[in-house]
């Protein structure tokens, strides 16, 4: 079986085509700048095929997915003989509201669930329901599953998922916490009882997905208990842009002495904010790391300031869950940068965490960066989300 694997932002449309034999990846690539002129770059990754790298035409979504096909199926770049080989695709789609607790395969009465979840990501549903539509009008009725961002989340208890204010604004409007990334924490806490040799059931893992943006997520048993990331993906823990938790008093403050409208203080506050706007120098972790090591002080202040926020939220959650197994660190940061994994587990040593520096010198791998007689066992783990959609595609088309 082998499964098409989108992800479709506004402008951009990300995908792998997966051979689920052996979970394979057999072609990835990414078209960009859909809607102003259009790019694809395809690369195959069997077959000695070379790589397409151009521009190309891409009005809308359609045109896109239709040149992703072209290339697929092509026998200069193709890693298919046809289309008819493609059996299934799986979908990211970011906003499943309190509807989708897992994942599920896309019919009608799910697009119309889908449209509803549009006020709770105004951006990224409407752009993933669009990459739906282009599939069908290009794929015809191939079968189609919807993998959710906040799907993992939902099993959040009330005490963790509710806010403070008044209880109508839940029950009328859904305001509550919902989490993101909850692909990424699922994989990776699954990949990490994998590892220790247990059933998740017995565990208690804590995830932090580090990469532009970020997130941590408290797994009980195997079920999420809490995740930093709230009603959007602007709070929790500071990170490239977004400036994570703030007093809202702040927001008034601000929006009464400069005068700004509540669209461009979101935007500071999404776009402007974060290590980038402590450091003033980059939302790039390499960058900061670069700065810091040539004495930039502000640089420092963003570095020390994000792992002490994830050391705190990670502190509250073994709080939560009266006690933590294993710590994982996963996405761009948490996969790559040495300093920041160092710099955040110094605060666990009163969990008995002690880090082997040789293992968190590796890279790419799955790891062990603890010493074996860590109590607390901390892992890097390369988070995968195209292989659980395709892996919950799979499940669900059968
Ligand atoms: P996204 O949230 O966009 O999916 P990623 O998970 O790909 O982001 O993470 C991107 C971030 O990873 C970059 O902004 C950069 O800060 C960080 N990163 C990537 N490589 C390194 C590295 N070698 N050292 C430190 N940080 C890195």
């Amino acid at each position: 079986m082998k499964i098409l694997v989108i992800n479709a932002g506004s402008s951009s449309l990300k995908y792998q085509l997966i051979d689920m034999e052996t979970e394979e990846v057999l072609a990835k690539g990414l078209c960009e700048r859909i809607g102003i002129d259009g790019h694809l770059k395809h690369s195959p990754l069997v077959g000695g095929k070379p790589v397409f790298n151009e521009d190309l035409p891409m009005p809308t979504h359609s045109e896109a997915i239709a040149a992703v096909i072209e290339k697929l199926t092509s026998p200069e770049y193709g890693v298919v003989s046809s289309m008819s080989e493609i059996d299934a695709v799986g979908h990211r789609v970011v906003h499943g509201g309190e509807k989708f607790a897992s994942s599920v395969r896309i019919d009608d009465s799910v697009m119309a669930a889908l449209e509803e979840c549009i006020p709770f990501a105004p951006l990224h549903n409407p752009a993933n329901i669009t990459g739906i539509n282009a599939c069908k009008a290009v794929m015809g009725d191939v079968p189609m599953v919807a993998v959710f961002d906040t799907a993992f989340h939902q099993t959040m208890p009330g005490k963790a998922y509710m806010y403070a204010v008044p209880y109508e604004y839940y029950q009328n409007d859904g305001i509550r916490r919902y989490g993101f990334h909850g692909t990424s924490h699922r994989y990776v806490s699954a990949r990490c009882a994998e590892l220790m040799g247990k059933p998740i059931e017995d565990l208690k893992i804590i995830t932090c997905h580090m990469g532009n943006g970020s997130s941590i997520a408290a797994i009980d048993h195997g079920k999420c208990v809490d995740t930093s990331m709230g009603f959007t993906p602007l709070v929790g823990l500071p990170m490239g842009t977004r400036c994570g938790d703030l007093d809202a008093g702040v927001i008034q403050f601000l929006m009464n002495k400069y005068g700004y409208s509540i669209d461009e203080m979101l935007n500071i506050l999404n776009k402007k904010s974060g290590v980038l706007g402590i450091s003033g120098v980059s939302s790039d972790f390499r960058d900061l790391d670069a700065a810091a090591d040539a004495g930039n002080e502000r640089a420092r202040l963003a570095l020390d300031m994000f792992e002490y926020w994830v050391a705190k939220v990670a502190g509250s959650y073994v709080a939560a869950m009266n006690g933590v197994d294993a710590i994982v660190f996963t996405a761009g940061v948490g996969e790559n940068s040495k300093g920041t994994r160092a710099g955040i587990a110094k605060y666990f040593g009163y969990l008995g965490v002690e880090i082997d520096e040789a293992a968190n010198s590796k890279r790419g791998e799955d790891v062990m960066i603890s010493t074996p007689d860590s109590k607390v066992k901390v892992f890097v783990i390369p988070t995968n989300e195209e292989l659980v959609i395709a892996r919950d595609t799979r499940d669900i088309v059968g």
